[in-house]
């Protein structure tokens, strides 16, 4: 780190780190047990100065990006759903400084600045939740899928600073996520609680680099995620902890048969 990366954000006890298994966008507007978890973590939470948000549905080719935008428009980036979730807005600011630190500060990839993103569903169908006045600055960072999971860790790593200058690190996506395997009304797949429990052992041990490998090519892998995208978001989160950081997982449950809404906060 240069003795220039970071001067713009103020020194703060660290924060927390969290992955949010999102799941349905439906989840922004319904009451459920999820959006009512996602309340509690966030009403229980010390106040970012900035949240910093890695979502599955954000993901780039040949680079990483960094939302720089003073507004950041919502963006309904789903189909088939009700009117009332293409309503919705999240209307917080964005965090250019905080996201202009992070570009600086990463050495492990060139990431360039972006005006034209904004929060996907991924990031605000949890945040409005989460945060509901919606009053704290939120900036994205896209997932290059130019990379591999261990290369994302490494990428991730370099965040860690920016938990002591008040930046939320949230990581969007889901354990298991097939779309073309969803039971609605069923229970989970053996391999994705198999997965599932797999990728838990490893959190659970501390093991990022662990969890990373998981995404390994073989057919269970390939079955909870037949795209990486959804995986991917949850390698921030771990990279930026430590062993003082304690462990707690909420959401433990499968929706759909084929999605892991299992969740955890370090803090
Ligand atoms: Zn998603």
């Amino acid at each position: 780190m240069s003795d220039l990366a970071l001067s713009r954000l103020t020194p703060t006890p660290r924060l927390p780190a969290l992955f949010v298994g999102h799941g349905n966008p439906m989840n922004a507007i319904e009451d459920n047990s999820y959006s009512r978890a996602w309340a509690e973590i966030g009403a229980g939470l010390p106040r970012p100065q900035a949240i910093l948000c890695v979502s599955a549905h954000w993901t780039t080719q040949g680079g990483s990006l960094a939302h720089v935008g003073q507004k950041p428009r919502t963006i309904h980036d789903f189909g088939g759903f009700p009117q009332e979730l293409f309503r919705q807005q999240y209307p917080a600011p964005g965090a250019p400084e905080a996201a202009q630190e992070t570009i600086d500060l990463v050495r492990a990839a060139h990431i360039r600045p972006d005006e034209q993103w904004g929060l996907d569903h991924g990031a605000w169908s949890v945040l409005m939740r989460m945060f509901p006045k919606a009053d704290i600055p939120v900036f994205q960072l896209s997932l290059d899928l130019g990379r591999s999971p261990r290369a994302h860790l490494d990428l991730a790593r370099e965040l860690k600073p920016l938990r002591e200058r008040g930046v939320l690190i949230v990581g969007s996506g889901n354990l298991v996520h097939n779309l073309m395997a969803l039971n609605p009304g069923g229970a989970a797949y053996d391999w994705a609680q198999t997965f599932d429990e797999a990728v838990k052992a490893r959190i659970a041990a501390h093991d990022a680099a662990g969890v990373a490998a998981t995404l390994d090519g073989s057919r269970l892998a390939r079955l909870s995620h037949p795209t990486p995208e959804h995986f991917l978001p949850v390698l921030y989160p771990l990279a930026v902890a430590d062993e003082k950081d304690e462990l707690s997982f909420f959401s433990e449950s499968f929706d759909l048969g084929s999605i892991s809404m299992r969740s955890f906060l370090l803090s």
